[in-house]
């Protein structure tokens, strides 16, 4: 088995301590009427230079969930690979509907046209870069309910899945829509295992986590180190709900990441960097009870079970066909 990076097909057992849930580089304020992002910033240099910080501390691999319509652009990411070392794997499908670009046609699409597209990124590439995206999401939705065209998305992420064994993450921050999604993915024969709710320390609900997990799916928690109040105030509650739910022998369904998305979130611009997680969520689990095989289970383990896939054909071999759009 191997993960699918942007700089090709990895063997598993190369996968190292991974953040599975960030961005490289990310556009986030092109939504009409919203000016409140600062965006990350465009400078291949500085990101460079912060993903260093990850690496020195052992980081191997980074889930960028960049989608079309939020800045994704698999070469110059690419080029950051070969720059830093990581192995860093991109995403497939939409992101959430105000950021559906409107070239994407969501709504005069069907399901399988957009599940199609998903799977050709999988299986053969994205757009004319022959770079494979190696994991479905973020797949999001704005409010507390799914809308008509994020359902739409959802019922095709859920197909890709079934169709390509690609997992699919998400973007649920508000209320339990985490489970209105699943249920989507499930209802297209998605593998609810091969899910991972994303976000879920945004909803500071503890009973959420436990029936994420009883639904068999796996649960992020992923915004550490993010310089917003509400998320940075409940950073100590959310580590407490790590321990009880490690407690609770559910290791092997939990992920750590930061999602850098942002100039803020950058150590330059005053912000946390990529290295939080390893530099003061750690030791704060190890400290409050959590084991080292507990820790390797949450970073190295689960990522690699959850990104990983069968090699597929080279480019060339394959027979010729188009993407759907
Ligand atoms: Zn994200």
């Amino acid at each position: 088995m191997v993960v699918q990076t942007v700089l090709g097909p990895v063997p598993v057992s190369e996968i190292g301590f991974t953040l599975p849930h960030e961005h490289v580089y990310a556009k986030l304020w092109l939504i009409p009427g919203r000016y409140d992002y600062a965006g990350q910033i465009d400078n291949e240099d500085i990101l460079v230079e912060e993903l260093g910080e990850f690496t020195v501390r052992g980081g191997s691999c980074l889930v960028d969930l960049t989608l079309p319509g939020i800045g994704r652009d698999p070469l110059r990411v690419a080029d950051v690979a070969r720059r830093t070392g990581l192995h860093i794997v991109a995403g497939t499908g939409f992101y959430r509907e105000p950021y559906y670009p409107p070239e994407a046609r969501i709504d005069r699409r069907t399901v399988e046209s957009i599940a199609d597209e998903m799977v050709w990124e999988i299986e053969v590439g994205i757009g004319k870069t022959g770079i494979r995206a190696g994991i479905i999401g973020e797949i999001g939705t704005e409010k507390s309910w799914v809308s008509a065209q994020e359902e739409r998305v959802c019922r095709a992420a859920g197909r890709a899945q079934a169709r390509t064994g690609a997992a699919i993450t998400t973007h649920s921050v508000l209320g339990r829509v985490g489970l209105d999604q699943l249920d989507l993915f499930v209802a297209e024969g998605a593998d609810p295992r091969r899910v991972i709710i994303g976000h879920c320390d945004w909803i500071a609900d503890l009973d959420y986590c436990q029936t994420v997990i009883d639904r068999g799916a796996s649960v992020a928690f992923d915004a550490f180190g993010h310089p917003d109040p509400y998320t940075r105030g409940l950073e100590n509650m959310v580590c407490e709900f790590i321990l009880e739910l490690l407690r609770r022998g559910h290791a092997s369904q939990l992920l750590l990441s930061q999602d850098v998305c942002g100039v803020v979130n950058l150590k330059r611009f005053g912000g946390a960097g990529y290295s939080y997680v390893q530099e003061r969520v750690i030791p704060q689990l190890l400290e409050g009870g959590a084991t080292e095989d507990h820790i390797r289970t949450m970073t190295v383990e689960n990522p690699r079970r959850l990104l990983a896939g069968p090699p597929r054909p080279p480019i060339g071999a394959r027979p010729a066909g188009r993407a759907t759009l």
